[in-house]
């Protein structure tokens, strides 16, 4: 049985066995979706109430050290099985997808939500589940839990950027180093860099001498601000880079009518946006967007530097 094998009899017995997984899964079927044109791209707004616990997570320390970790594994579900990855990765299904299929993938170990030292792992766990984008939220960029490695996983095919990078409209190679492709986005209201290549060495490399540089200009802590998506297909990985600014964007905090409860992380940036109250579905507009995307994204003009050798 290949890993991908695994994973989908996974996916079929625990839809089977666990009734959360099951429910909520069909519930995404009816799930209701906007689409905000731009012309040459399209933001799509999906209506997810379960999504409550992840958007409004409380994620400052003291919440944190409050709570049982939901990601220890004496804290998961009864029902909620697992298959090993490597040394110290869980693959788990979500039950509170976004996608058809959607996986969380936590470290057996509670240690720190960091990438520095585990953006390898993200590359192999890529390649392992080819039928997935892999992806990372920062500790201050969308992971509900900061304190506890971990990636999600989603079916490819899903996020507009996929095919907009593939199509190119909005993209234009920047360099070639080392055998890496390197491509910057244009008008595409937020800044995004794309490393394409088959050499993963190289690729972390790249993103290692990436994230100093970005550290060094941004100076956040504990990491400077990333949401992270990779697939691997035909012998390569495309890894989309997405630096950010701040957390959540003005409209989270809000109250009444000017409230938006949107806490973008990677499925946001990578053009679904979730909005788990059904009022923000219904109310938010194109410059609701472009003004939260633009909050929270590094500008497209400010990345190619972060990318250059020096
Ligand atoms: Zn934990």
């Amino acid at each position: 049985m290949t890993f991908s094998e695994k994973v989908n009899e996974l996916f079929s017995s625990q839809l089977n066995e666990w009734e959360l997984a099951r429910v909520n899964y069909r519930q995404l079927t009816g799930v209701r979706t906007r689409s905000i044109e731009y012309g040459t791209f399209k933001i799509l707004v999906q209506f997810n109430p379960e999504r409550i616990r992840s958007s409004s997570a409380k994620v400052d320390a003291k919440s944190i050290e409050a709570r049982p970790c939901f990601l220890c594994s004496e804290n998961r579900p009864a029902a909620q099985r697992g298959v090993a990855f490597e040394k110290n990765l869980t693959i788990l299904v979500n039950p509170f997808p976004i996608f058809t299929r959607h996986l969380t993938i936590p470290s057996e170990y509670h240690i720190d939500q960091r990438i520095l030292q585990n953006f390898g792992t993200m590359l192999l766990l890529a390649e392992a589940i080819p039928d997935f984008v892999v992806f990372y939220n920062g500790p201050q960029c969308g992971a509900s839990a900061p304190d506890h490695l971990h990636f999600q996983a989603g079916s490819k095919g899903f996020m507009p950027l996929e095919t907009d990078f593939i199509n190119g409209i909005h993209t234009r190679l920047l360099n070639v180093n080392n055998g890496i492709e390197l491509w910057h986005w244009n008008n595409y209201l937020r800044g995004i860099v794309t490393m394409r290549g088959n050499d993963k060495d190289k690729l972390v490399n790249i993103f290692q001498s990436f994230y100093r540089k970005f550290s060094s200009v941004q100076n956040a802590n504990p990491e400077p601000l990333l949401n992270i998506l990779a697939c691997h297909n035909d012998g390569g990985w495309i890894i989309h880079i997405i630096p950010r600014k701040v957390h959540r964007p003005v409209q989270f905090f809000q109250d009444g009518d000017e409230k938006i409860l949107l806490s973008p992380a990677s499925v946001d940036l990578g053009g679904v946006i979730i909005t788990p109250r059904e009022e923000d579905f219904l109310k938010i507009t194109k410059d609701d967007v472009t003004d939260i995307f633009r909050q929270v994204c590094l500008d497209e003009n400010e990345l190619p530097n972060l990318f250059s050798e020096t």
